[in-house]
């Protein structure tokens, strides 16, 4: 089945892989002062269903009372820099809120029943962790008013059932895709212990969510600003980010770690991040190869936590982006 091929892509392990993948479609900042230009920048320069960003130059000229009365040579330190200086500071926007009925969340579920993932320290397979915690987002965003989640189960094998996915979000027009996925680590650092009678492994070295985006995807910047709000959101719950990742004993499991406030790294080559023509980000929602930890991921009040989080991420970049572009 691939394995080398297609859990590589999917996850981060080969055999015990864990990526909560969860990808978005449009993201935003917790939009203080400079912040909101950038969104704008950015939302202004992001595609409509996905297709390639366009090339943010035609922006409107700066209209702030600040930049009009701005003194000669301001303005020309200002045009020196380009269009991009131009972009007025974040004015309020009239109308802040997103309607979020017409939101299109893709919440997908990492891994198959047939390819499971990982397999945690009791003997539970990733896509069990995955496919409640997933439920448990979908409900809230729903009850939220995000009524077109679609909450996206795939079949089959490991590597097609990638390009399913992606192949989904695009058919249902999705604004934002987030794969959920649960950690574990390489191999070498497993140990042995025993559960239930039966031969089980563990590793308790590491623990913690990350938050995922490749920066070949077709609007990476979207992605990444989703990406942050998710990993502020798991950081504010108090939860903790996987530092591991920049360490040389993960081997060529290194990834460069994009926010190290919160725990944002780039897995470029992950195919559900790559090739999603729409932002997308994977959350790896914590570690169920650690004993601790995996209680913890089983309990609803963690998944609460958790799918609380997603949830208040998802309003944020609903409601920038629906303040800079309009109604979807
Ligand atoms: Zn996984």
């Amino acid at each position: 089945m691939g394995k080398k091929f297609g859990w590589a892509s999917l996850s981060l392990w080969p055999r015990r892989c864990t990526i909560i993948a969860a990808i978005a479609a449009l993201a935003l900042l917790p939009i203080e002062g400079s912040n909101a230009g950038r969104l704008q920048e950015i939302f202004k320069g992001a595609p409509k269903h996905g297709k390639s960003p366009k090339h943010v130059a035609s922006r409107k000229p700066a209209k702030s009372a600040k930049h009009a009365t701005s003194p000669k040579p301001h303005a020309v330190k200002l045009a020196a820099l380009g269009p991009v200086a131009l972009n007025p500071p974040a004015s309020k926007p009239a109308a802040t809120m997103c309607d979020p009925s017409k939101f299109r969340i893709v919440v997908d579920v990492g891994h198959t029943a047939e390819s499971e993932g990982a397999t945690s320290a009791r003997n539970v397979a990733e896509f069990v962790f995955n496919l409640r915690l997933a439920r448990r987002i979908e409900e809230k965003l729903k009850a939220e008013g995000f009524a077109e989640t679609r909450l996206l189960v795939t079949a089959g094998k490991a590597r097609p059932s990638l390009f399913r996915r992606v192949a989904a979000a695009s058919d249902l027009h999705a604004n934002l895709f987030l794969s959920i996925h649960h950690d574990s680590v390489p191999d070498k650092l497993l140990e042995n212990w025993e559960f239930e009678g039966k031969k089980s492994h563990f590793s308790d070295r590491f623990s913690g969510y990350s938050v995922w985006v490749s920066r070949e995807n077709a609007d990476f910047k979207t992605s990444l600003l989703f990406a942050e709000l998710v990993a502020k959101e798991m950081k504010a719950q108090g939860l903790e980010y996987a530092h591991q990742y920049t360490q040389p004993i993960m081997g060529h499991y290194q990834h460069p770690l994009l926010n190290k406030e919160t725990g944002v790294y780039s897995y470029d080559q992950l195919v559900v991040l790559r090739t999603n023509r729409i932002p997308a980000v994977l959350l790896e929602a914590g570690s169920i190869i650690n004993r601790d930890e995996e209680l913890k991921m089983i309990s609803p009040e963690r998944q609460d936590i958790i799918a609380g989080g997603v949830t208040a991420a998802v309003k944020e970049f609903c409601d920038s982006r629906w303040a800079i572009l309009g109604p979807l």
